[in-house]
């Protein structure tokens, strides 16, 4: 601790061109002055601040790699490549003024961390004109943990982006752990407000509204292709001729995983498990009713409200103008089960377990 006073006090005598002892009187006069409401070391500080001296930065932490940030830090320099960069949103605060906020993500070889932008900050992102691709150090990121429990940081009125940082080496985007590697894409656990087009996602959503219309479809029997009536009633595939149809579902309904909604669209298994009816029921059920959508109306009583875990592509539908989430697997929440995947996840995306500190 005095080594760290001797640091201050000998940099206070450099910068305000005063000698050491001078500045150790000043800083015992101000302790005074506060009737012991101050350490030795703020004492110091507000010396430093008074004379005008900047250079008192509180110690940094060695700059770290992503895979070992931990909440315990608090703060963090890393350095990375921008993986992506995601527009701001804007919101209304409980007092009614409008916030906004715009995320990043920054990855480095041992891992991806998501950096948020509030308000003013949100300007850091343009001003520095950061993209996918830019080489960056995040100097004092302030890290928390979102709320599904994930490591994130927060730009604040302390951090400072250096574009291209010296004496940095940072493999090309390519190389970085962005979480999704190549080919098959496997889904990562994104948030809904932070997913785009193209990504394949896992998400823990409840079902918010279920869309009323008719599920089924007529498809040729022999390609599955989607083939509707001609003026005379009959269905005809452009391949196989007339035929008697046979009948696919899609089923849409307005998820919510909390950060965001948007609509699910299920086809046909995906559909019978979400619904827990198949094709037949459907149908059947419909034909009795008069009606066919009689099966949604009555399994929306027990859909509304419920959480699942949904996989599936995003992708942007033109007629909508939104994205929407093309479910590629519907499963009930399994507690057991969702916190393994958490864990094998943040494993596999932690690289070097945090130091015992
Ligand atoms: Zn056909």
């Amino acid at each position: 601790m005095s080594n760290d006073m001797d640091t201050l006090v000998e940099r206070i005598a450099t910068e305000s061109e005063m000698t050491a002892d001078e500045v150790r009187a000043a800083i015992e006069k101000k302790k005074k002055a506060l009737a012991g409401l101050v350490s030795e070391t703020g004492a110091a500080h507000i010396v430093a601040n008074e004379l005008g001296v900047k250079t008192l930065e509180r110690t940094r932490p060695a700059v770290r790699s992503i895979g070992e940030l931990s909440e315990n830090m608090r703060e963090a320099d890393i350095i990375g490549r921008v993986v992506r960069v995601f527009p701001p949103r804007e919101f209304s605060r409980k007092d009614g003024s409008l916030g906004r906020v715009a995320n990043i993500i920054i990855g480095d070889e041992t891992g991806t961390i998501r950096v948020s932008f509030w308000d003013k900050g949100v300007e850091v992102i343009d001003h520095h004109g950061l993209e996918a691709g830019t080489p960056v150090k995040l100097v004092g990121g302030f890290i928390k943990r979102d709320n599904m429990d994930r490591i994130e940081m927060r730009f604040t009125t302390r951090s400072r982006i250096v574009v291209d940082p010296k004496n940095a080496e940072i493999p090309p985007l390519e190389k970085l752990a962005t979480g999704s590697t190549g080919g098959s894409a496997p889904a990562q656990r994104l948030l809904l407000r932070d997913a785009v087009p193209g990504d394949v996602v896992r998400i823990r959503a409840t079902v918010v509204q279920l869309f009323e219309n008719n599920p089924l479809y007529e498809v040729c029997p022999s390609c599955g292709k989607r083939i509707r009536a001609d003026e005379k009633g009959k269905f005809v595939c452009a391949e196989h001729g007339e035929q008697e149809p046979a009948y696919n579902m899609v089923v849409s309904a307005t998820v919510d995983d909390g950060t965001n909604c948007l609509r699910a669209v299920f086809f046909r298994d995906n559909a019978s498990d979400f619904l827990g009816l198949s094709v037949d029921d459907v149908r059947s059920e419909g034909e009795k009713a008069g009606d066919m959508t009689a099966a949604i109306s009555r399994s929306a009583g027990s859909l509304l409200g419920r959480e699942l875990l949904l996989e599936g592509r995003v992708r942007f539908n033109d007629i909508s103008d939104r994205n929407e989430l093309m479910v590629n697997r519907v499963s009930p929440p399994n507690a057991k089960a969702e916190a393994e995947a958490l864990v094998t996840e943040l494993e596999g995306s932690t690289g070097t377990p945090p130091s015992p500190s």
